[in-house]
């Protein structure tokens, strides 16, 4: 069956014959797309083994999704999933992942600053023996200092007070083995912070240093408040040290209180001082009302990540799948218009 055919499967399909699948989130990626398809192709035409790729389309504004539909009914390897909004790209990814087939599975970017010449150095790392390799940045060519800097210290941070070991300096460019990649898929929580989800999962990692390069074309999606968003959702997601850091900050308080208050009477008993200091008292209550209201905020944020796992939401919807050589099964059309399986926790709909 060669015809196209769209499908609205309640279960991502896992039914081709790829060994090889890479994974491509794309958020608004118009100016890149084609170029990275060919240069992808051209890396990937050359391994000698069945590949597919997944392009998932995370509710992109621009010409990225008719791109991939021309992609998917010119290109037999390509599978196109388009989900129904704007996810985020670590929503995108875990969509991405569920649909590939791949025994080995690797995940890059759309605008070519994973280079895909790599791809043939990772898959020799994964035959011999490695479940994760990981892609570590030796240099970040055209992204500030700032970024640079930030993230650098942001990964040591996070790797100091988490309870996993997350590799400094990797992004989410790696291969995934299947037995990973099954891991992955069984992970069902809803804050899906991914480099901390893959460090998670454990199993045989080798790293491998990489020059990191430029976009290729189009403009970063990330501006310095959702970095700081996912830094802080990071940090939230695998780390209760923050709470622990509040409560310090409280018992030291505390302390110096208590020793503040008796050296206050102490000197009114003494020295019969009388108690003085309206600024003061001024200053204290302003710091300890901040780092209360910051202690309090601080628990709301693990509050509320509870209050959303709990709704068992799905992390993404998919609006359609499109490649060929798939069939719709019947139970798919069945299913048709209904939004989700009550506990499948990736369902898609149409
Ligand atoms: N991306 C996505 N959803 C988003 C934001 C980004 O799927 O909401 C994709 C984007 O298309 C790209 C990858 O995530 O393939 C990395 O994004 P970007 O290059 O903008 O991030 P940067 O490399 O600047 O950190
Ligand atoms: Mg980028």
């Amino acid at each position: 069956m060669n015809a196209l055919v769209e499908n609205w499967r309640l279960e991502p399909q896992r039914d081709r014959q790829a060994e090889l699948s890479v994974v491509i989130p794309l958020y608004n990626e118009h100016e890149v797309i084609t170029l990275m398809h060919a240069r992808l192709t051209a890396v990937l035409a050359g391994l000698d083994m069945p590949y597919e790729l997944v392009l998932v389309d995370d509710g992109s504004r621009d010409g990225t999704p008719n791109t991939m539909h021309q992609l998917a009914q010119a290109d037999p390897s390509v599978t196109a999933v388009f989900l129904s909004r704007n996810f985020g790209k670590e929503a995108a990814l875990t969509a991405g992942l569920a649909h590939a087939a791949g025994e080995a599975v690797i995940i890059m970017d759309a605008d070519l600053q994973d280079p895909p010449e790599l791809i043939p150095h990772m898959l020799r790392a994964w035959k011999d023996g490695a479940d994760v390799v990981c892609m570590r940045r030796r240099s970040r060519a055209g992204e500030s200092w700032f970024k640079r800097y930030s993230a650098h210290g942001f990964y040591r941070l996070l790797n100091a007070i988490s309870d996993v070991d997350i590799p400094a300096d990797t992004g989410d460019f790696r291969l995934l083995s299947r037995k990973a990649v099954d891991a992955l898929n069984r992970l069902n929580e809803r804050n899906r912070y991914m480099k901390g989800l893959f460090a998670w999962i454990g199993l045989p990692t080798t790293v491998i240093e990489y020059d990191r390069k430029p976009r290729a074309a189009g403009v970063t999606k990330w501006d310095y408040l959702s970095l700081f968003n996912l830094a802080f959702e990071g940090i939230t997601s695998f780390s209760t040290a923050p709470l622990r850091l509040a409560m310090a900050g409280g018992l030291l308080t505390a302390f110096f209180g208590v020793l503040f208050t008796l050296w206050i009477v102490a000197k009114a008993l003494v020295l019969g001082d009388p108690v003085q200091g309206y600024p003061s008292l001024i200053c204290m209550i302003t710091i300890l009302g901040g780092v209360q209201l910051l202690s309090i905020g601080l628990l709301g944020e693990y509050v509320g990540k509870t209050y959303y796992e709990t709704k068992q939401r799905p992390v993404y919807l998919v609006r359609q799948v499109v490649s060929q050589g798939r069939t719709a099964s019947p139970t798919a059309n069945a299913h048709a218009g209904t939004a989700t399986a009550a506990n499948e926790p990736y369902a898609s709909y149409k």
